[in-house]
């Protein structure tokens, strides 16, 4: 059975420990068909998707999770946003890369966020850190100590085929669970694990290589996709939000204006008569909100 562009969750018996090991296959290559990014970089992003959907998978979030870097190296910026837990889309920004280097030399002086938006937004929620660590998972392990208190353990791995993860959560002890070495135990069978074998080997193999001596219990897979967020309306509003005198100036001096998605590359466009019923609706709609 294929479990591409899957996450699937897992716990252990008896035990305060959960998990949950994900592949990125078609939405990952949705995202690198979009935009070229060297190796590095591709790597870096890939590792971010799958800590994404990892993270939001564990909140059981509805709405948008965001994990974003920014440093004054080669990589400047790095955004990824995981949506209702399941569709995800990311960018990278970067100049002057070098061969080789870890998370920190290549993102430089940089910090490390993390952004909850529920879709009622009244708890919308963020948490930067300094960016620590050789690896992403380094830097997200030591964030969600450092402001979560959570015990939790990611391994990631992304190449051009691929981006993977497996997370391991600590629940809090509770008087049910008799078996208190658990944690470390886990931790110790999962440190095993490769880059390769998070890449290439089949999720429920995966589990049994690790795990094979502990009793896992398997959740129904949940699928992942691609899906950029952005659209004719939003791209509509934040021309609105320029105001006519500003769209008019970059309509005469381009013959119209074209606005380009950066996440997904889609393109929006609006000759001059789009621009008047830009305006004219805007002007329409806000007088009819002040005869109320
Ligand atoms: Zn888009």
């Amino acid at each position: 059975m294929s479990d591409n562009d899957t996450l699937q969750r897992f716990m252990f018996e008896a035990t305060p420990v959960r998990g949950e090991v994900v592949h990125l296959d078609a939405t990952w290559q949705a995202i690198l068909a979009r935009h070229d990014y060297p190796s590095l970089v591709r790597n870096i992003l890939g590792e971010a998707m799958a800590a994404a959907i990892l993270l939001a998978a564990t909140l059981k979030l509805h709405g948008r999770l965001v994990i974003q870097i920014q440093g004054s190296g080669p990589i400047s910026l790095l955004v990824v946003e995981c949506k209702n837990a399941h569709e995800l889309r990311g960018l990278a920004h970067w100049e002057n890369l070098p061969e080789h280097g870890d998370l920190v030399s290549l993102v430089g002086n940089g910090t490390l966020s993390i952004t909850l938006e529920p879709d009622d937004e009244k708890d919308r929620y963020q948490s930067i850190v300094e960016l620590k660590g050789q690896s992403l998972a380094d830097a997200l392990m030591g964030y969600l100590q450092q402001s979560e208190q959570l015990d939790t353990y990611l391994w990631l791995a992304a190449d051009a085929g691929r981006a993977a993860g497996l997370l391991l959560q600590k629940l809090p002890a509770s008087g049910e669970f008799e078996d208190h070495d658990a944690w470390g135990r886990i931790i110790h069978l999962s440190s095993t694990i490769t880059h390769q074998e998070l890449l290439k080997v089949n999720q429920l193999e995966l589990l049994h290589r690790l795990y094979n001596e502990e009793n896992v219990r398997v959740f129904d897979p949940l699928p992942v996709c691609f899906r950029c967020s952005c659209s004719h309306d939003r791209v509509t509003n934040m021309l609105r939000t320029l105001g006519p005198d500003e769209v008019q100036d970059i309509l005469q001096e381009q013959g119209k204006v074209s606005v380009a998605c950066e996440f997904c590359n889609q393109k929006y466009e609006f000759d001059s008569v789009d621009v008047e019923e830009l305006f004219a609706s805007s002007i329409r709609s806000s007088t009819s909100e002040t005869r109320h």
